[in-house]
């Protein structure tokens, strides 16, 4: 059964560095076309400054927070506020699992950038449909 919850992709900062604007690119892909209407975002920096009404947006609705690196800062940021993610996703290691795809620059990901963002919305999406679906699955 459809429960009316929303599923928030929250993306790392990551400005300056090509894995960044994947992680970025990949969220406006689910939010605007893949999963419109399913899933929203929040903006981190909001997060990070506890802002009240993003704190209660994130408690009230499924979170799969999309970092750049090991450093997990969109995991981190919003487990300080109290929230474990339902998913955690690193673009480092899809980058690695997928050497033919890589980010071409920061500003530009160009085509191989591009693919990697299709591979990574290929399994977020699924994440959404199964989230709010109230699938139950195994963590990664
Ligand atoms: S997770 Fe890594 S890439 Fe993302 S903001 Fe933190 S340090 Fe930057």
């Amino acid at each position: 059964m459809i429960n009316d919850k929303k599923v928030l992709i929250i993306p790392c900062s990551g400005i300056g560095k090509p894995i960044g604007t994947v992680s970025r690119e990949t969220t406006y892909e689910i939010i605007e076309n893949l999963s419109k209407g399913k899933a929203e975002t929040v903006c981190l920096a909001l997060l990070t400054s506890q802002d009240k009404e993003t704190m209660d947006k994130v408690k009230d609705n499924y979170v799969i927070t999309l970092d750049g690196c090991a450093k997990h800062c969109a995991k981190k940021n919003t487990e300080q506020c109290g929230k474990i993610p339902d998913k955690n996703y690193m673009i480092l290691k899809f980058a690695a699992a997928n050497p033919d795809k890589k980010p071409l620059g920061i500003i530009e990901i160009g085509k191989s950038g591009n693919a990697l963002v299709k591979t990574i919305t290929d399994t977020i999406v699924k994440d959404v449909n199964s989230l709010l679906e109230n699938k139950q699955y195994a963590e990664k």
